[in-house]
């Protein structure tokens, strides 16, 4: 289980005077012990799980863009073809 809240942030128990665990410089805390997730469930309810990376593009797809105009693609055969046939070089 992830959490994030703010960086470098102590999270506290104030009934045993314990820190329980301090989020990063990013932020980002991650536990998988079932008591702590419990005690965070029940008194610190306003920090929730994150979940995972989900949300990133997914990894290898990178889009190639057109120098001269704003087509765009994944595959650079077919930005080699759009060059060819929509930019072509003029012979001098
Ligand atoms: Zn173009």
């Amino acid at each position: 289980m992830k959490y994030k809240y703010q960086a470098n942030c102590y999270i506290i128990d104030y009934e045993r005077d314990k820190t329980m665990f301090k989020f990063d410089e990013n932020g980002e805390f991650e536990t998988e012990d079932l008591k702590l997730i419990d005690w965070i469930k029940k008194n610190k309810g306003f920090l929730k799980p994150i979940a995972g990376e989900a949300k990133q593009e997914p990894a290898g797809v990178k889009l190639l863009h057109c120098k001269k105009c704003d087509f765009s693609t994944d595959n650079n055969g077919i930005l080699m073809a759009h060059y060819r046939t929509e930019h072509p070089k003029k012979k001098e």
